[in-house]
C-alpha cells in the first residue's frame, strides 16, 4: 500500500486518488504536487508525477489529462495521448474538465485541490471528472453519464467537505433544486455529486469521504492555503 495513493477497484476498472505524501516538493507544495501551473519547480513536479504513476503501475505516457477550465466539456480518448501533458509537460492540452474512454490502458487524470475528482466505470468504459461547483452546475456529471449505455459505478475522491466550504448565495442558488446539499451557507459538493448520480440511475457510489481542507497532512486545499498550494489527482483506467 502506497502512502501516495488511495486505491479502489470499480467495476473492473482501477481508481487511484493521490495524496500530498511521498513526493519531493517543498514549501506550500510539500510534497507530492502534481500540478505544473503552480509556483513549484517543474523538475520536482515531473519527479512527483513519475512516482505517482509508478505506484499505480502506470507508465506516465499512458496518462491523459486536460487544461481544466471549470466547464462541462468531455474529451473522448481512443488511445493514449501522443506526447501527452502528464509525461511531457508543455504539451498542448485539450481544454476540458472531463475525460472518457473505452480503451484499456488509457489512464484518465484530473488535478484537484478541493474540487472533487469523480470516477465512473461500467460496461467497458471509464470517465474521470473535475467536479468543482461550476462544472457540477454546468452539467458535467449528466453529460458524462449520457455517454454510458447503462448507469456506471462511481467513486467520489477527496475534496472540500461541507465542514469547510462556505459559499455565497449565488452559488447556493445553482443547487436549490437538490435536496440536502446545503447547511446554511455551507455547500456539500459530495452530496451534490451523489444526488446528480442517483438521479440518473447510478446505484453503486463509493465515497472516500475525506475533506481536503481538514486534512492538512494528507491533501492540498486551495481554500485552506489561500490559493498557494499544490495539486493532487484522480485517476481511472481499465487494465490493458
Ligand atoms: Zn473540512
Amino acid at each position: 500500500m502506497s502512502e501516495r495513493l488511495i486505491e479502489l477497484e470499480l467495476d473492473g476498472a482501477r481508481v487511484a486518488f493521490t495524496t500530498r505524501r511521498g513526493g519531493v516538493s517543498g514549501g506550500p507544495y510539500e510534497s507530492l504536487n502534481l500540478g505544473l501551473l503552480t509556483g513549484d519547480e517543474p523538475a520536482n513536479v515531473a519527479e512527483n508525477r513519475t512516482r505517482a504513476a509508478a505506484d499505480a503501475g502506470l507508465d506516465p505516457a499512458q496518462v491523459a489529462m486536460g487544461w481544466q477550465v471549470h466547464g462541462a466539456e468531455i474529451r473522448e480518448w481512443d488511445a493514449a495521448p501522443r506526447r501527452g501533458g502528464y509525461a511531457s509537460p508543455g504539451a498542448e492540452l485539450p481544454r476540458v474538465d472531463g475525460h472518457a474512454t473505452g480503451a484499456p490502458g488509457v489512464a484518465l487524470l484530473v488535478l484537484v485541490a478541493d474540487c472533487l475528482p469523480v470516477a465512473l466505470a461500467g460496461g467497458g468504459r471509464v470517465a474521470m471528472l473535475h467536479c468543482g461547483w461550476r462544472p457540477l452546475a454546468a452539467g458535467l456529471i449528466e453529460r458524462a453519464l449520457a455517454t454510458f449505455a447503462e448507469p456506471p459505478a462511481a467513486a467520489i475522491g477527496p475534496g472540500i467537505g461541507r465542514c469547510c466550504y462556505e459559499v455565497g448565495p449565488e452559488v447556493l442558488a445553482r443547487f436549490a433544486d437538490l435536496e440536502g446539499v446545503a447547511d446554511g451557507r455551507r455547500l456539500d459538493l459530495r452530496a451534490v455529486a451523489r444526488r446528480k448520480l442517483e438521479a440518473l440511475g447510478v446505484t453503486r457510489i463509493v465515497d472516500v469521504d475525506r475533506c481536503t481542507a481538514c486534512e492538512r497532512d494528507s491533501f492540498f486545499s486551495h481554500r485552506r492555503d489561500g490559493g498557494t498550494t499544490g495539486r493532487q489527482a484522480g485517476l481511472v483506467w481499465m487494465p490493458a
